[in-house]
């Protein structure tokens, strides 16, 4: 047998043993898994004007039309782009499309949570644009609005980018959008932590009235597979998307990879709005049980409007802790975090758990010195997928 297929068959029953709280992860369904594995995988289709540049595409053809048009619905958006094979792909297409060389970018800097690849010496130096930070208030989680115009008048930017990797609460995106009117900026939102919570419609709905362009990942908070969207009300900027597709961004999409979207695009349509209500349910109602221990959540008393919860390093600290020992501890006892002091409730929740006593009973458990893991093993043996074809 394959030494990489071994690997392969150990993570699936390592993974399938413990509780997935990780913020960026979600869970594929059966019928996810199964476009992903079929033959699609390793076919190509490239549609140019009214033909096919290859040959038995008669099925690929009719399964990306669908997916885009399903997509349209869930984000009830008027355009939609599911090709690029991911959030970071999703985000070069976008500033290609609407920045010029040398130009300015305002996005929200990483100390804050803002995603890296924003910061100058990623995509803005692969791309010659300058980026500068959007003046954020951590301690209520809220962009500096004042100081922010501040900034757009002297740097005057051809794009402001809003999202955030570490990300608890929405945007009020109506003074926003009326300062980029005023500047003469677009705005776009990079929603890759929360696409399946603005499809389900529990955070951000407003995210396509102010903004030009969302996009963002297919497989944190949405149901995956791993891969990117763009959406838009606006024809000439999708138009402007499509040419920074194929042959610069990217060449095949992955066809397997679009129709395990488009299959979960209609999990998303039919049980969207109940996950993404459970998710932030859930995430407010860990953080609270949380904040009865040792490991306090930040935010108190609103803790999150969104899947994550955000950890106090100060609280770990107590215990001798940070949050890569902390995370380090949990997964002794088969519980996975990242180890950047984020917890997050949308794999849980797909799981479909609606009551986070015993989660956060784990947590205090291990947290206070106890072997949690057979626990946490019989728990996570209990758990069975939600908001799929097979769910009851
Ligand atoms: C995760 C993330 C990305 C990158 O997405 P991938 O799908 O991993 O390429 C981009 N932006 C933000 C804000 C993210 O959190």
């Amino acid at each position: 047998m394959s030494e990489i297929l071994k690997l392969v068959e150990q993570h699936d029953k390592y993974r399938a043993g413990t509780l997935n709280l990780q913020a960026s992860e979600n869970v594929l369904s059966p019928d996810v898994r199964k476009a992903m594995a079929s033959d699609l995988g390793s076919r190509y289709s490239l549609v140019l004007d009214d033909h096919d540049a290859y040959g038995g595409t008669r099925y690929t053809q009719e399964i990306l039309e669908k997916t885009m048009e399903m997509t349209t619905r869930v984000y009830r958006a008027k355009y939609a782009e599911v090709r690029p094979t991911g959030g970071h792909i999703a985000s070069q297409v976008v500033l290609l499309s609407l920045m010029q060389k040398k130009g300015n970018l305002m996005s929200i800097p990483e100390k804050y949570g803002g995603y890296t690849g924003y910061q100058n010496n990623y995509l803005p130096q692969m791309f010659g644009f300058q980026n500068y930070d959007i003046p954020y208030k951590p301690e209520s989680q809220e962009i500096d609005l004042e100081k922010t115009e501040k900034v757009m008048k002297s740097s005057n930017p051809s794009l402001m980018v809003l999202g955030q990797s570490f990300f608890l609460k929405h945007y009020e995106l109506k003074p926003l959008r009326e300062m980029c009117d005023k500047y003469d900026c677009t705005l776009a939102y990079d929603g890759s932590h929360v696409m399946g919570l603005i499809a389900g419609g529990s955070f951000q709905q407003d995210a396509l009235n102010y903004c030009d362009v969302l996009f963002g990942s297919t497989h944190k908070t949405f149901f995956g597979p791993q891969g990117g969207i763009i959406l838009t009300n606006d024809e000439d900027l999708m138009n402007k998307f499509r040419k920074n597709l194929t042959w610069r961004t990217m060449d095949n999409f992955h066809p397997s990879r679009v129709a395990a979207l488009g299959i979960a695009m209609e999990e998303m349509h039919l049980h969207g709005s109940e996950y993404a209500h459970w998710v932030v349910k859930n995430s407010k109602s860990l953080a609270k049980l949380l904040s009865e221990g040792d490991a306090k959540p930040l935010y108190d008393p609103w803790y999150s409007e969104t899947h994550q919860i955000g950890l106090s390093s100060k609280s770990l600290e107590k215990k001798g802790l940070n949050f890569r020992k902390f995370s380090e501890l949990l997964e002794r006892n088969r519980i996975v975090i990242d180890r950047e002091g984020r917890i997050g409730t949308a794999e849980v929740t797909r799981m479909g758990v609606i009551s986070m006593e015993k989660i956060a009973g784990f947590i205090n458990g291990a947290l206070s010195g106890q072997d949690v893991s057979k626990e946490v093993g019989e728990y996570v043996s209990g758990l069975k997928l939600a908001y799929w074809s097979g769910a009851q």
